[in-house]
């Protein structure tokens, strides 16, 4: 257990008596960011650092764990691996653990199944019993100065927790293009919702489909509709064609803490162009995944005499509406002038945005914000605030302009727990280590 004992300290709100936990540091969201956090400072942080988390219990992504989906990252990448392979919450040990090693080493996985990285995560958690799961953070806020100060973490029924140091591993929420906001359609869905919305549906093959999103979740959409026998299918992309990810080596030499150093130290307008300029090494779909559409649009051809997948590059949707139980989208093309789409489902994959920071106005009163209305985040991901010297508050998954591509990835997640821990416990825990490098940043 992470609480510690404490002074009773008055916190406005705590209508019930009784004494709150206090925690040297405390996460909110139990995603893998802030398990990484919590596995590294198992050992490190007094009380170890506890997990409030919104979701019943562990899941990671669990709409899109379909048969056959991928881990775009190296297992290798795991919560600890990186900085310390000797921590008890390895994928390697989860295995051993599980008593499939040498099945998993039989498979001869290049990608393993975000499955397998799904049922790890909720192994890690279940380790470490560190998570309090039906516990959304709906606000935090501030109480003390000084030494005395602390954070105080609101749930729906008031304060559930203090904490000298609180690290927010949120993650990402489905985005709705304009055009679609406010359209209360039954045949649109999101993609993460696409699975359980198949299940059991009857489906006539030639009924046509629309996935909407050129990007991985697109490209997974659409071989979970050709799987439930839809074979009348059109996936619009907006580049000009459905690029695959950049996994090349150098493209990897992003994904490392030393780039990451680079990184940071550069001009906020040398950052943003290179973030666009590197979307790909990040955003593409896996090679495995676009072959497996190409293969099976061929076999399907050769046996049925049509494609079941129809490729719609350089085309954005503008406008949505339903008409008639179909829904209609208007798109424009690159290369000019609008082409008109309908069909019974439409299948939304059209990228993710940050949560909202649940920060109290007085608390963000005291923050430092940037030119879009977001805190300024420091090397250590630490927000830039007043109280900051005696409690921090750090922010995972949500500074790709200002720490990379890498940064809402799987990549670097121990490195930057790492980072974070360090920072919190003013002392180096952990070292991050990458000396060998051939390129020349600087
Ligand atoms: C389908 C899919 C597959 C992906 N695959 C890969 C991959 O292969 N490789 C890769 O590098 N990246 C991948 N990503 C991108 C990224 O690595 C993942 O999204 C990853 O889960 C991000 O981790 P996180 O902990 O930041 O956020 P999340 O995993 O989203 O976790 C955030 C957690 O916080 C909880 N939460 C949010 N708000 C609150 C609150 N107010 N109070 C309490 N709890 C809260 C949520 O319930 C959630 O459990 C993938 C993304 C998706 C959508």
């Amino acid at each position: 257990m992470s609480e510690q004992r404490q002074q009773p300290v008055a916190v406005p709100g705590n209508r019930s008596g009784t004494r709150l936990p206090h925690h040297t540091v405390a996460g909110v969201g139990a995603g893998p960011a802030n398990l990484s956090l919590a596995a590294l400072g198992e050992r490190e942080v007094p009380g170890g650092v506890r997990l409030y988390e919104r979701r019943s219990s562990a899941a990671w992504h669990p709409g899109q764990l379909s048969e056959g989906t991928r881990l775009q990252t190296s297992w290798l990448k795991d919560l600890v691996t990186l900085v310390d392979p000797t921590n008890r919450l390895s994928f390697l040990n989860y295995l051993v653990a599980g008593g499939r090693m040498y099945s998993f080493i039989n498979a001869q996985y290049e990608e393993i199944p975000r499955l397998e990285f799904a049922r790890y995560l909720a192994w890690a958690a279940g380790e470490l019993g560190t998570v309090r799961y039906g516990s959304p953070v709906e606000r935090i806020g501030h109480i003390g100065t000084g030494a005395a100060g602390r954070f105080v973490l609101h749930g729906p029924d008031g304060p559930v927790a203090t904490a000298d140091h609180v690290v927010l591993g949120l993650g990402t929420r489905p985005r709705v293009p304009a055009c679609f906001e406010g359209l209360d359609a039954g045949g649109l869905v999101l993609a993460e919702r696409l699975h359980a919305r198949l299940r059991g549906a009857a489906v006539l093959p030639y009924q046509p489909a629309v996935v909407v999103g050129g990007g991985q979740t697109g490209a997974e959409s659409v071989l979970e509709l050709i799987r439930h026998g839809f074979r009348d299918i059109r996936w619009i992309g907006r580049r000009n064609w459905f690029a695959p990810m950049d996994d090349s080596p150098s493209a990897n030499d992003f994904f490392r803490p030393t780039y990451l150093r680079f990184f940071h130290g550069l001009p906020a307008e040398v950052r943003q162009r290179y973030v666009a300029e590197q979307q790909l090494t990040s955003d593409g779909i896996s090679l495995s995944t676009i072959q497996q559409i190409y293969q099976l649009n061929y076999e399907m051809y050769l046996r049925e005499g049509r494609y079941p997948v129809m490729l719609l590059p350089g085309r954005d949707v503008v406008r949505a509406c339903e008409r008639d139980g179909q829904l209609v989208l208007w798109c424009e093309r690159d290369w000019g002038g609008r082409e008109r789409h309908a069909a019974p489902l439409v299948v939304l994959a059209t990228g993710r945005e940050a949560a909202d920071l649940p920060l109290a106005p007085e608390l963000l009163a005291l923050t430092e914000l940037d030119e879009a209305g977001q805190p300024v985040l420091e090397a250590d991901y630490s927000v830039r605030w007043k109280y900051a010297e005696h409690n921090r508050l750090y922010v995972q998954n949500r500074s790709r302009t200002g720490h990379g591509i890498a940064d809402p990835n799987l990549s670097l997640l121990a490195v930057r727990a790492a980072t974070i821990l360090n920072s919190a416990l003013e002392r180096e825990v952990y070292v991050i280590r990458d000396e060998h490098v051939s390129t020349a940043w600087l």
